[in-house]
Order: C-alpha cells, then sequence, then structure tokens
C-alpha cells in the first residue's frame, strides 16, 4: 500500500489512473493461477476495481471447475400417503 501510494492503480481505458483510494491488494496473477505473494505481484485497488476483476476472475474460475450438483430428491410431507 505504501508503494502505491494509497491509490488504486488501476487505469481507465483513457490511460488515467483511477482516483480512488485503495483499500484492497489485488494479486495481478491470481494465486489460482500460480501468482505468487511477491511485491511484484501486488497491486493496490479500490473496492470497485478489485470487486470487478475478481468477479471476472471467479466467472473464469468456476466454468473451469464446475460440478454438476445433484440434490437428492426429496418429496413433499403433503405428498406422502
Ligand atoms: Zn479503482
Amino acid at each position: 500500500m505504501r508503494r502505491d501510494g494509497g491509490q488504486c492503480t488501476a487505469h481507465h481505458s483513457d490511460g488515467t489512473r483511477c482516483p480512488e483510494p485503495g483499500t484492497d491488494v489485488d494479486h495481478v496473477i491470481p494465486a489460482s493461477l500460480g501468482g505468487s505473494d511477491d511485491m511484484g505481484n501486488l497491486a493496490l485497488l479500490c473496492s470497485w476495481h478489485h470487486q470487478r476483476k475478481s468477479s471476472s476472475e471467479g466467472g473464469r474460475a468456476s466454468s473451469l471447475t464446475r460440478v454438476s450438483v445433484h440434490r437428492p430428491r426429496v418429496s413433499h410431507p403433503a405428498l406422502d400417503d
């Protein structure tokens, strides 16, 4: 956080840096993809950018690890004789 000046390190599409205060430490390369806890792999993000990044990573990860969940079929008490 000290290195990044307490400010979100994300950049907008026009090249300007996000002016929001950095509140979340993000792994540039997600730990799930072999990213380290090295300072070079950590970046300070505001919660909005972190959430946006995390949700896109989460979506990709869950599509890779998706398992079908079979719920046991429970009969409704009202249908029991
Ligand atoms: Zn931001």
